[in-house]
């Protein structure tokens, strides 16, 4: 089988889909693994590295992609690129499958089998191709390193012969994957951290690592089999929203990242509470990319408020630790490949019936053949 991991074209993205580690794996399974020259160019691991680990240099990535049974890359393609590749191709990549319908069917069109690192099913099996995860880990990491960089506070509690300086407050709202990592984050350089979720095991998870969780009585607010959270009622939103006035206003920093699966994220600190905050307090919100949890923010930047706060609606967090984040991400897709490595064919095994295929597989065969993407 011949693996190709082109170089990503869109500006903002610093990771690559294959590190020389995950090269040296593939090959060491029988792959035959090509990669476009410059492909960790933005995360320090030099064309030689790629090499030296048993890949193929190209600089011709059209080629590549004609003649690749396996493309791996971070970004979803543009429909040009997927016009390119050859029948029978696989693709796994981050595709935000609800937004892109036509990208699904040009998939379908071109006879591609399409993987969505976003659907990957979260169960213990295919925990370690949880590239979500994976991401998202670092991206609550960044949020905290680039909220303490914007502030003229510090985070720790400092007693001096010159007085004492208290503690940053943090707020944390979501306490999913990437509000783990920032709750631990915001602990370990000193701050007092509180922190709120509708799912009340995040709330037990927050305590075990240090943080205050707030409690709001908001009745039954339910999940996913897959551990997601559903969307609130709009009465339960506005419960909320009230409840965490109080805390948003007597901190320092706040850390949002709210997300529920396949819709837009819910809008929990409206403009009147950003005014109620201290001046130069910072709002990092980690899902401005997909239309943010706080009012105000724009997706991409970083701006202040007429009352001194920063917003922070910057993009792809995880990008700016790009060595560890391809590090992880380009061990996801080794991974998945190699459990559905089939040794004797030395090739990956397509298998819409196997259970974690089901989940991510949306086009196989001329068609799409995930029912949530069906109609
Ligand atoms: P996510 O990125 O979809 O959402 C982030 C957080 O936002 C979630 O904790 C969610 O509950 C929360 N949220 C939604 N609406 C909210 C609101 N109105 N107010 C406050 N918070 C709100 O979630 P994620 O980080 O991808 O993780 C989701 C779940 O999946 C978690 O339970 C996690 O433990 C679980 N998980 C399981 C596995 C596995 O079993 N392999 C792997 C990763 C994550």
């Amino acid at each position: 089988m011949k693996i190709f991991a082109p170089k990503e074209t869109d500006p903002i993205e610093t990771r690559a889909s294959l590190d020389p580690a995950a090269v040296k794996k593939l090959v060491g399974l029988g792959a035959e693994v090509h990669v476009e020259a410059g492909i960790g160019g933005r995360c320090d691991h030099p064309d030689a590295a790629y090499t030296a680990a048993g890949a193929t240099l190209t600089t011709d990535r059209d080629a590549a992609l004609a003649s690749a049974d396996l493309v791996t890359r971070v970004r979803k393609p543009a429909a040009g690129d997927v016009a390119k590749l050859k029948a029978g191709a696989i693709h796994i990549s981050f595709l935000d499958p609800f937004q892109e319908k036509d990208l699904l069917a040009a998939f379908a069109g071109q006879k591609v089998s399409a993987i969505s690192l976003e659907m990957v099913p979260r169960t213990t099996l295919a925990q370690k191709m949880d590239a979500i995860s994976s991401q998202a880990n670092l991206a609550g990491y960044v949020s905290v390193i680039v909220a303490a960089n914007r502030m003229n506070t510090i985070f720790p509690m400092m007693m001096t012969p010159a007085g004492t300086i208290s503690p940053a407050k943090v707020f944390v709202l979501g306490i999913g994957v990437a509000g783990l990592q920032a709750i631990a984050t915001a602990k370990r350089l000193g701050a007092r951290v509180t922190a709120f979720d509708v799912r009340a095991e995040a709330l037990e998870q927050a305590e075990s690592l240090g943080a205050k969780a707030l409690r709001i009585d908001l009745g039954e607010t339910g999940g996913t089999d897959q551990g997601y959270a559903r969307e609130l009622t709009p009465e339960q939103l506005e419960k909320q929203i009230q409840a965490q006035a109080k805390v948003c206003a007597q901190s320092d920093v706040v850390i949002t990242t709210a997300k529920v699966f396949g819709r837009k994220p819910p809008l929990l600190i409206k403009k009147d509470v950003v005014a109620g905050m201290a001046h130069g307090s910072v709002i990092v919100d980690l899902a401005a990319e997909t239309g943010g949890n706080v009012e105000g923010i724009v997706p991409g930047e970083e701006t202040v408020t007429d009352n001194g706060v920063t917003l922070i609606g910057l993009a792809n967090f995880e990008g700016r630790v790009s060595k560890h984040a391809t590090q992880v991400l380009a061990a996801n897709f080794a991974n998945m490949i190699e459990h559905f490595w089939d040794a004797e064919a030395k090739t990956v095994r397509i298998d819409p019936n196997n259970e974690i295929q089901k989940g991510c597989l949306l086009t196989h065969d001329g068609a799409i053949v995930h029912e949530r993407f069906q109609s």
